[in-house]
């Protein structure tokens, strides 16, 4: 069999190589018995014995995952559990059975069907994604209904590769880390849950796949690389060569890593930066602080919001914020405003379609329109700042009046707490992400009005350059390289050091070595990027000079095309780490 190459979803960076597991649908085929009318009492019994195991069985594995991955992921269990108090559900399955005289599993089974089938054509996000909610705990109940046990993926008796069509939250959840390896689901896209899981259990994985499930089968010897989305089945000696030197490369690049943790971000000749992480969740501090980072470089609070009905509360907020704040002490940590829009949907607010959301009413302009849902958030910063090292940051900001107004609401937040005689600090530093290509071209007037810029390259080259980012078509012209990135950085970076504020990146531009040589030479001062990108880049800050990153910023500022920079950056990095970049 010659090797097959799949093209996926990169979900968790890593590559591993092993021994596909294929976890198939399970069989749960009910059949359909008549009953009588006496039988109907003994049906529904068996029913809430069910429910009431099933019932038992989320509990245990909602603490067992809070207590291994932090309380975020466990709370997608207390879905599940409102699932199993579904009056609607629960009555319908029972009348049902009063009425049609069928078996319990079998009207069980059918009404599940029919719920799954209601709820893939509604329109709304939110309540499309409790379809898989409803499918897990309904497989529970029906499994418990046929005393049936699930062989799980802790039970894994050798490591492997999972393939599956799809992982469940609880599959995901209660994987053996030292027996999964590497998984690859046929559907899903970056921001499922098992996506964000596997990036949290750093589990290299590959979604979307589309027929994976079809064309791997157990114990084909596969590549996942997790990092391009790419997975090959049955791999040429040539390919598994290049990839096992891959995998030992990164094994060993892991080993240096982990020695440098605990030294300074600084370069050969002593110019200390600062290496921030970018989160997601609040639960993600643990994995910040093994990380080694200097802090929380950006917090996107726009989570928050999402897969729920109802609005995070002032008091919600504040717990979360003020416990980033105990956790890291006198470290920065710097809290994002919700950044809601662009590819980033929250279904509490009855957003109108717009044509072209990137360019819509999102982020601070959403903000600025609803200051109640504003100053909630700004409230709950605030007071949660009198316990550490707390900063705000505003972003897609584009001018100079919208950064004042969001100042004004933040002094009227501040207002709203001294009339409720509620400590905050009230010197917390204020900063804009520069992100829109007017901000950057308006930095110097911006720098008067702010302690620091933190430039979100992600936005900013996808508005300078015109390129969707997330549109694959156009991908090629999506370009951090690019003379017009590079020139606009430089100016903002220029423009912040005049005005004598320190500047930062929080786009994921920051976290490319190559890319973070340049960066250097432009002055930056401080990088924040996803933890696990924190060593690497140290380790490259660590081997070169300042001076020496200096010249060759200077050099790429001359080329004329991103190509051009990029392989120069590239030659340059292999010359300063010619063991780890080297080929
Ligand atoms: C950015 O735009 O670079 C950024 C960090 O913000 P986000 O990716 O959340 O838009
Ligand atoms: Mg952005």
């Amino acid at each position: 069999m010659s090797e097959i190459i799949l093209k996926g979803i990169p979900a968790a960076p890593g590559i591993v190589i092993g021994k596909a597991y294929i976890y198939g649908k399970e069989d749960l085929d009910v059949e359909k018995h008549p009953i009588t009318e006496e039988q109907v009492p003994l049906e529904i019994s068996r029913f809430e014995d069910a429910l009431i195991q099933t019932r038992q069985e989320i509990i245990v594995l909602q603490k067992k995952i809070a207590f291994e991955m932090g309380t975020e992921h466990a709370e997608v269990f207390d879905a599940h559990l409102l699932v199993l108090e579904d009056r609607m559900l629960i009555e319908e399955v029972i009348s049902r059975v009063k009425k049609e005289k069928w078996c319990i599993d079998f009207i069980f089974s059918e009404v599940l069907k029919r719920y799954a089938s209601v709820f893939s054509r509604i329109e709304d996000e939110y309540l499309k994604e409790r379809i898989s909610d409803i499918n897990d705990v309904g497989r529970r109940i029906l499994r418990n209904l046929l005393g049936k046990k699930r062989k799980g993926l802790s039970d894994l008796e050798e490591q492997v590769i999972v393939i599956a069509h799809d992982l469940s939250p609880s599959d995901t959840a209660t994987m053996h880390k030292n027996k999964v390896i590497g998984f690859v689901t046929d559907i899903g896209g970056k921001t499922s849950h098992t996506a964000i899981m596997a990036k949290s259990l750093e589990i290299p994985a590959v979604v979307g796949l589309e027929f994976g499930t079809e064309k791997i089968k157990n114990g084909d010897r596969v590549i996942v690389d997790g990092s391009s989305g790419v997975v090959i089945v049955a791999p040429d000696i040539e390919t598994y060569r290049k990839y096992e030197v891959q995998e030992e490369k990164i094994r060993s690049l892991t080993e240096v890593l982990g020695s440098i943790r605990d030294l300074p971000s600084e370069t050969k000749d002593g110019k200390l930066v600062s290496l921030a992480a970018n989160i997601e969740f609040p639960e993600e501090i643990q994995t910040v602080i093994q990380h080694g980072a200097d802090g929380v470089g950006l917090y996107r609070t726009e989570y928050f919001y999402m897969n729920r009905k109802d609005l995070p509360t002032e008091d919600e907020q504040y717990e979360a914020y003020k416990n980033l704040a105990v956790s890291f002490k006198d470290k920065p940590v710097i809290i994002r405003t919700m950044d809601l829009g662009g590819d980033k949907f929250i279904s509490q607010f009855d957003l109108p379609k717009e044509m072209s959301p990137f360019m819509g009413w999102r982020a601070i302009r959403f903000c600025l329109a609803r200051p109640d849902v504003f100053k909630t958030q700004l409230r709950a910063i605030l007071r949660a700042s009198s316990f550490g090292n707390l900063k705000v940051m505003f972003p897609m900001i584009s001018g100079i009046e919208e950064l004042r107004k969001a100042k004004v609401m933040l002094e009227e937040a501040k207002e709203e707490l001294k009339a409720r005689r509620v400590a905050y600090n009230d010197r917390i530093e204020v900063g804009a992400m520069i992100e829109v290509p007017s901000a950057a071209l308006t930095s110097d007037i911006l720098s008067q009005e702010v302690s620091f810029f933190s430039i979100g390259t992600n936005d900013l080259i996808q508005y300078s350059l015109a390129v969707d980012r997330t549109n694959e078509k156009i991908a090629y012209l999506y370009e951090p390289t690019h003379p017009a990135v590079l020139r606009l950085v430089k100016s903002v970076i220029d423009a912040g050091h005049k005005a004598n504020i320190w500047v930062g990146m929080c786009g994921e531009m920051s976290g490319e070595p190559s890319l973070a040589i340049l960066l250097l030479g432009l002055g930056l001062d401080e990088f924040s990027m996803p933890s696990a990108s924190i060593l690497e880049i140290k380790n490259v800050i660590r081997s070169v000079t300042y001076v020496k990153a200096r010249a060759i910023a200077d050099e790429a500022l001359k080329l004329t095309t991103g190509f051009e920079v990029e392989t120069f950056l590239n030659q340059k990095l292999k010359e300063v780490l010619p063991d780890i970049y080297g080929s």
